[in-house]
């Protein structure tokens, strides 16, 4: 006779306070108990992430990273410490993840995440959560998300700027966001933009949560959250799985992990770019556009939309029109991208940003949030 699984006297003691959390529970206790979570990265996003899933009673995180733990890492990969300088960076996380619970599994990755063990590894854990620093890793872990049914919590950071992704499976995936990896040139790298540990604690701690989140059940839908830590800023974006992505849409082009899609690239930056902000308000809009330089203001609504209502001045073109005429838009001139809320925009920015657009914009809150704060004289809808 086999009993049910129960925590045991010092499991409740240690995860007391979490136990009591409506949504958590001793079910939802032994459910962290039971989860299997793959690191990718042992870096500035991967240290927290691991020390907050450890500490929460994760059953089994598996680390994958190549790296050795260097000086300049230490100011912001707080896993690691001046007596791990020079070991492989899986090992020293390891050590410190096992400190902070000693009833932890950790298994050991140390050739990383690579086109060769990525579906392999991925099949073997419950979800992935990526932290890593460049383009390739990003878009292989994607995909091998898609291929494996898996969920991805996604990180990355520039400068202040910071964004986390939960991508379910079927329900948008970060191709759908960022349908084609981008060109390594077009963005500055974390070496340039510099980065503060503590914006990487807040990005980690984040992806943290919306770990436990997943694994708890308390997700339903993918999403984006932007996070501008200068700012004080945070948005979410609601997600949804565009049917023409190539990853996880119907007529899909991906269907294996092909080495030569995912050539590594020394790019660690996410498309944000620091000095841009990747939203502004229709007050900051409207000094812009009345300025001596005014951005270029793309509309990306349909028609009938855009025959209701538009602000002066604005150029039509529809989001679902956009990867083809992408020639009319200019690389060197500030671009505003402005929708009916500023949802659809906000996808449209993000594309472009992934396109190498350096100085791209989303107008926050779209065309009706003008309407309401700037010029009630254009209609709402
Ligand atoms: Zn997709």
């Amino acid at each position: 006779m086999s009993a049910e699984p129960s925590l045991n006297d010092h499991e409740r003691a240690l995860y007391s306070r979490q136990i009591r959390l409506p949504g958590v529970g001793e079910a939802g206790q032994l459910r962290l108990r039971e989860a299997k979570v793959l690191l990718l990265g042992a870096g500035g996003l991967g240290s927290p992430v691991g020390l907050y899933l450890a500490a929460a009673g994760i059953g089994l995180i598996g680390i994958a990273d190549p790296d050795k733990v260097e000086i300049s890492n230490l100011h912001r990969q707080i896993v690691h410490g001046f007596d791990t300088l020079g070991l492989p960076k899986t090992i020293s996380a390891a050590e410190a993840l096992g400190e902070i619970n000693p009833g932890l599994k950790v298994a050991l990755h140390p050739e990383g995440f690579t086109v060769d063990n990525a579906a392999a590894l991925v099949a073997r854990y419950d979800i992935v959560v990526d932290g890593t620093d460049n383009f390739a890793t990003r878009f292989l872990a994607a995909d091998a998300c898609v291929l494996g049914g898996r969920p991805l919590v996604h990180g990355s950071i520039l400068g202040a700027a910071g964004q986390v992704g939960v991508f379910l499976p079927k329900a948008g995936c970060y191709r759908c966001l960022y349908p084609v990896m981008p060109d390594a040139s077009s963005v500055p790298t974390c070496a340039e933009a510099g980065v503060l540990g503590a914006t990487c604690g807040v990005v980690g701690s984040w992806m943290a949560s919306e770990v436990l989140a997943v694994l708890l059940g308390k997700r339903q839908a993918s999403r984006l959250f932007v996070i501008d830590v200068d700012a004080g800023a945070s948005r979410s974006v609601s997600l949804s799985a565009d049917p023409a992505c190539p990853s996880c849409g119907p007529a899909a082009t991906l269907h294996s992990l092909d080495k030569a899609a995912y050539a590594p690239v020394a790019c660690p930056s996410p498309p944000i770019m620091a000095d841009t902000p990747l939203e502004v308000t229709v007050e900051e809009a409207r000094r812009l556009l009345s300025g001596p330089t005014p951005p270029l203001l793309i509309d990306v609504r349909e028609p009938d939309e855009y025959a209701v209502c538009r602000i002066a001045g604005s150029r039509l073109i529809p989001m679902n029109s956009l990867s083809a005429r992408l020639s009319e838009i200019p690389q060197d001139v500030l671009v505003l991208v402005q929708c009916h809320h500023g949802g659809r925009s906000m996808r449209v920015t993000q594309f472009l940003r992934a396109k190498g657009y350096a100085r791209v914009s989303n107008l926050q809150g779209g065309i009706d949030a003008w309407s309401l704060r700037i010029d009630p004289k254009v209609p709402r809808y």
